[in-house]
């Protein structure tokens, strides 16, 4: 069965922009008919607690899924078996797909985690992104004592010799090309990006297209300071495809404007009352449709949120299900949303987070 998924990092609270995006997420594969999947992307950064509340501020939303949430942490086996499918260690040599790299933390520090950059205009149609911290090939091709050398020294990171696998003269990347529905075309340059970081744990480029491949998911939808991940992602599912004799999948990709704070920036905890636990506790006037402050009688239940939500992708308010029916992907907005002030309040500045952490 095909589907579309939302992939969310257990690192903390749901934000109202990424309440947003699995609105979206989940509005766009029910419109194609497609089951809609969770899954959590807990190799790094994970804190205590957060899975269960993700969970539950999803449900509260009206948010539903038709398997069971999986979690990358367990699925371990299946990034194992996509280093061997690419030549595995044994090729971390001469003609193998995947090189050892030597190079310093802060060069793959955004390895493993999804690379949120500060959102940018949609690049134009046609356009070609480099994805930010393109690597430069500098472990390409050390000698096996040279490697030998620094394998004492530190351990190895692992990358893909993407001019190689693509049959390309060395030091050239392969530039591939996306079609995304709000974005239009965004073609890359595929560098040699990280597939395992040097302390083990498998990079998030790696695990989210082998994910998608053995999930069945055909569309994925989400924020688009993911966009410049994209080429890369569906270069490496095609290679992997044509590795283990699969057909590849046709994705369809949707990356949706994120949610900015007053000031033009992601929003961010930081950003006021940005969580449904923080609008909950902002308590509603006791008669009147809002109180000054802009709190709906009853306060911010999660439907009340979930209608804010819908109404800032031009959907009525009520059920999912019933936004379901005046749906139309070519309609989500194209600009980033910025919530009113008077929801999430002012933010908290440095004075205030002093006195409050006190
Ligand atoms: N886990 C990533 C995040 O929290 C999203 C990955 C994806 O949707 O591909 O940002």
């Amino acid at each position: 069965m095909p589907a579309g998924r939302y992939a969310p990092s257990p690192s903390g609270t749901l934000h109202l922009g990424n309440l947003r995006t699995a609105i979206v997420a989940w509005l766009f594969a029910r419109h194609s008919g497609r089951d809609f999947l969770l899954r959590l992307e807990d190799l790094d950064r994970v804190r205590a607690g957060a899975e269960a509340e993700q969970l539950a501020d999803l449900a509260a939303i009206g948010i539903t899924w038709d398997a069971a949430p999986v979690r990358q942490s367990e699925r371990l086996h299946l990034y194992e078996d996509a280093l061997t499918a690419l030549g595995g260690l044994d090729s971390a040599a001469e003609d193998g797909l995947i090189y050892e790299c030597f190079c310093s933390r802060k060069d793959i520090a955004e390895a493993t985690s999804a690379p949120h950059h500060a959102p940018t205009a949609s690049p134009q149609q046609g356009s070609t992104l480099v994805p930010p911290g393109s690597y430069p090939g500098t472990c390409r091709n050390l000698s096996g004592a040279e490697r030998e050398r620094r394998r004492a020294a530190r351990p190895a990171a692992l990358r893909i010799n993407a001019a190689r696998a693509a049959g390309l003269p060395e030091g050239q990347a392969p530039v591939h090309r996306v079609t995304d529905r709000l974005s239009g075309t965004v073609r890359a340059g595929v560098d040699d990006f990280v597939l395992r970081r040097n302390d083990g744990a498998y990079a998030y480029n790696l695990a989210v297209v082998v994910d998608d491949l053995a999930q069945g998911v055909d569309q994925v939808v989400r924020g688009d300071d993911l966009l410049s991940s994209t080429p890369r992602q569906d270069w490496l599912a095609r290679l992997l495809c044509d590795r283990t004799g699969r057909q590849p999948p046709q994705t369809e990709y949707a990356h949706v404007p994120l949610v900015l704070n007053a000031a033009g920036q992601r929003l961010a905890k930081r950003d006021g009352a940005v969580t449904l636990a923080d609008l909950a506790a902002a308590a509603g006037p006791s008669s009147g449709p809002v109180d000054h402050a802009g709190v709906p009688r009853g306060g911010w239940t999660p439907e009340r949120v979930r209608d804010l939500l819908l109404d800032s992708l031009g959907l009525p308010a009520g059920s999912l299900d019933g936004a379901l029916e005046h749906f139309a992907p070519d309609a989500v907005p194209e600009s980033p949303w910025t919530p009113p002030q008077t929801v999430i309040g002012p933010a908290e500045t440095p004075e205030e987070k002093i006195r409050f952490h006190r």
